[in-house]
This record gives C-alpha cells, structure tokens and sequence, in this order.
C-alpha cells in the first residue's frame, strides 16, 4: 500500500504535468566547443553558462588534476576550522583585484553567497528593495534575513524611489539588483540606482552572475559565481576590507558548510589567470549575441543571453523540442523561474561558438511558425 507521503507526492506531480510545468533532468556529456552528448545524440549547446569555454580549456583541467594530486580530493571541513587551503588566498585576491575591490570572498556556491551574504548584512528591523526579477537566491537570502521586503519594477529607477520614501522607518536598507538579469539579458541602470541609494543613506549590492566585464560602478558589495564564466563551481562576494571580514565572521552557510575542494579552486584561479591574460575574450559572446539579433531582426543583444518569449509553456517546450531535432539545446525556461505566460526559449552565447554554426541555427528559427508567433518586447 502506498504510504501517505508518497500519495501526497503524487497527487502534487500529477497537478505539476497539467500546468506542463514538470522539470525532468536530461544527461548529457559536455565537450569542448559547446558540444553536448546524449545517449542517441550530439548537440550544439545554447544553454550553457560556461561563456568563455573555459571549462574544457587544458590549462584549467590540468590545473585540477594538479591541485588533485598535490591535495587531495575534498576540503576535509568548513573554510573556519581546516578546510582554508592557501588557494584560497589567491583566488580572492585575483577577485578582489578583478573588480577593483579591496578583499574577496568564496563561499560554496552563488547560491550560498547571496544566502549568506543577505542574510549576514539585514535582519527584523531593515528593509530590503530587490528589483522584480531578481534570482531565486537573492530572495532566499532575503526570505532567512527576515527583513521586510519590497520589490520594484524591473529596472525602473521611478518604481526603486517610491519605494525608497518608505526608506526612513528602518535601521538599515539594502538595494539588491542584478548588473545582467539571467533570464532577459538586460542590464540594471547601476550608476543612477548608486546614485539613488547614496542619497537615501542605504546599501547597494549587485549580483554580477552573467556579467562579463567588471562594471566601474560603485556598489557596497558585489556578488559573483565561480561556476558560469569561471568555468568552475562556487561564488564569491567582493568590497570593502572591513565589510568582508564582518560577512566572513557572520555569514552561516559559510561558517557551516565544508570548504571548497582544491582542484575547484585552482580551476577558477586558472579561468581568471587566462581571461587576465586575453581580456579579448570577454568580448566575443556579446559578439556573437549580437550577430544572432541582428541576422533575426531582435532587439540588438545587450549581453550574452537573448530570450525569445513564447507564452504559454507548452509553447516554449515544443519549440525547445523543435531546435533538439534538429541538434541545438535550447532550454525553454517556464515560472516559477519567468513571470506567468512569458515562457521562453533563453539563447546564451559562448566566446566557443562558430559564426556558422549561429547561422545554421538562425536559418532553422526562421522558418519556425512559434518564431513569427513570438512576443516582441519593445525596448
Ligand atoms: C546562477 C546564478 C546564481 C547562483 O550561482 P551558482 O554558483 O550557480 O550557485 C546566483 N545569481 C544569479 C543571478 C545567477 O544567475
């Protein structure tokens, strides 16, 4: 007889498939060039955060190999107790030195510094002001703060104001936004948001997950990942020296969570010794974007991701299913993680990309009817 548990489960799965929102795990097999294999299959990937290639780059991988053999497989305890192994120290400092900060740090993962992070800077009596599409992670961490939160208008300097009026019936305000959104590729006005949050005495903290090129703005902390353009798994926050060592001394899913393994933290430093070396790179994803909105006619990218917003999510499923015929992934992300009815098919770019290969996927998406049936966003 079934248990209870598992009658519960299924009954929630089976609403879950009505609403074509159920999420199933694909295998597949990375290779260099954006290449993907399945079992039946090889795919050019669409999809990927791994920007620059840079996790199938023979320097990064030998750099792992190397830490392997040198240390050893894991961390063996939290960063606090012995688990802080020297690349650690280096890591930040290339970070720090990267955006032009005084002091880096690495937690687990992005997902881990944003909770760690928010949580270890507000609390009951301050409020938080995070932009409507902000990440999952960025709420999470505001959801175990315990600040009250308010959210403003995608982007929208006006909407960000009139909530800032509310501003002086707390102890401290935390602005939180994204410099590239995740899932429209479009950028945050940081300048004008420092600015505002200047004026009204609050802290201004920017997530820089899908962004490429450091922004010279001037926000109080920022956040990053060591899994996307890094090419390896982590995250890490930068700023001030004393703010750091404060979030350092306070943040729990630092404190309580085992260190990173050696062979991750010598793959991010190496990702970040070669982008030093050829910051050209960092430019060729855009590139690439671009030459993807310019040959469909799209809103010239801003970024590496372009969403093509379909609707409904059977709409974006069947079209995702489409590409895969024809050997291109490209995930259809649907809500929770996009507003209701804007599911959409999310294109990243990668420095690995061929010219041809875009092309041979622009001259597929053209003939497709669920593209002319797309929902154009005016800028
Ligand atoms: C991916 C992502 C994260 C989480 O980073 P991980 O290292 O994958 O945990 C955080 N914020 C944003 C905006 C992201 O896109």
């Amino acid at each position: 007889m079934p248990s209870s548990l598992s009658q519960f489960a299924e009954k929630q799965l089976a609403a879950i498939r009505t609403k074509a929102a159920f999420r199933e795990f694909l295998p597949l097999i990375r290779q260099p060039d954006q290449q993907l294999l399945s079992k039946e299959k090889a795919y050019i990937s669409f999809s990927c955060n791994d920007y620059l290639g840079l996790t199938q780059h023979p320097l990064v991988k030998e750099a792992a190999k190397t830490a392997i053999a040198a240390y050893g497989a894991g961390a063996g305890a939290s960063r606090l107790v012995t688990g802080d192994h020297p690349l650690y120290t280096s890591l930040e400092q290339a970070l720090a030195q990267f955006h032009q900060r005084e002091a880096a740090l690495v937690f687990g993962s992005g997902y881990m510094a944003n909770l760690g992070v928010i949580s270890a800077l507000v609390g009951k009596n301050d409020l938080v002001i995070a932009d409507k599409f902000c990440h999952a992670s960025i709420l999470d961490g505001i959801k175990l703060s315990g600040a009250h939160l308010l959210r403003f208008q995608h982007n929208s300097l006006a909407s960000l104001r009139e909530h800032l009026h509310q501003r002086s019936y707390y102890r401290h305000c935390l602005v939180i936004t994204e410099s590239v959104f995740s899932m429209d590729g479009d950028c945050a006005p940081l300048l004008e948001m420092s600015e505002l949050c200047t004026e009204t005495d609050s802290w201004l903290l920017v997530d820089h997950a899908h962004s490429l090129v450091p922004t010279s703005s001037s926000e109080d902390v920022i956040v990053g990942t060591l899994s996307k353009m890094l090419a390896s798994y982590g995250g890490y926050i930068a700023g001030e020296r004393s703010t750091i060592e404060y979030i350092r001394n306070t943040a729990r899913p630092l404190i309580f969570s085992t260190g990173l393994p050696p062979s991750v933290l010598a793959a991010a430093s190496q990702a970040l010794e070669i982008i030093r070396t050829q910051p050209e790179l960092l430019m060729l994803p855009l590139q690439h974007a671009r030459f993807f909105t310019e040959r469909l006619h799209l809103n010239p990218a801003t970024s590496a991701i372009v969403p093509l917003i379909l609707g409904s999510n059977e709409l974006a499923l069947n079209a995702s299913h489409d590409l895969k015929e024809k050997g291109f992934l490209v995930t259809a992300i649907r809500p929770p993680t996009v507003p209701a009815q804007t599911a959409r098919l999310r294109f990243t770019f990668a420095a690995t990309h061929r010219p041809e290969e875009i092309e041979r996927l622009c001259d597929v998406i053209e003939k497709e009817p669920w593209f002319k049936a797309r929902i154009v966003v005016s800028e």
